[in-house]
């Protein structure tokens, strides 16, 4: 027989995966600011040292990191893509720790048996 324990933490699993579907697009991985130096001679922004701002996309795999440039008309796509991640990460997290408190129950109800 099911606890109301298990109840709850079933009716809290299914809303969170039902919040998974809201989000359509995502990717991991971050956006960096690092500050290079051009090649133009002269520049005044690098001989202040003030460089040049430059905007990246950045993905770790194992042993290794992609640095992608990314324009200014596609970083707000790409910063919501990422937040997506997270938040989906967040939810799955979520989800699986549910999932361990249910588990816990279902261990307990053999053991009475
Ligand atoms: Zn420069």
């Amino acid at each position: 027989m099911a606890s109301v324990e298990l109840v709850r933490l079933q009716a809290e699993k299914f809303r969170l995966w039902k919040q998974l579907r809201n989000y359509g697009e995502f990717m991991r991985g971050s956006m960096v600011t690092l500050k290079r130096p051009c090649t133009y001679r002269g520049c005044r922004k690098c001989a202040e040292g003030t460089k040049h701002p430059t905007t990246y996309y950045s993905i770790s795999r194992k042993n290794k990191t992609e640095l992608i440039y990314l324009p200014k008309r596609i970083q707000a796509r790409v910063k919501r893509l990422i937040e997506n991640y997270h938040r989906m990460n967040s939810l799955t997290d979520r989800i699986s720790e549910l999932t361990l408190g249910i588990v816990k129950l279902q261990i307990k109800e053999r053991g009475k048996k």
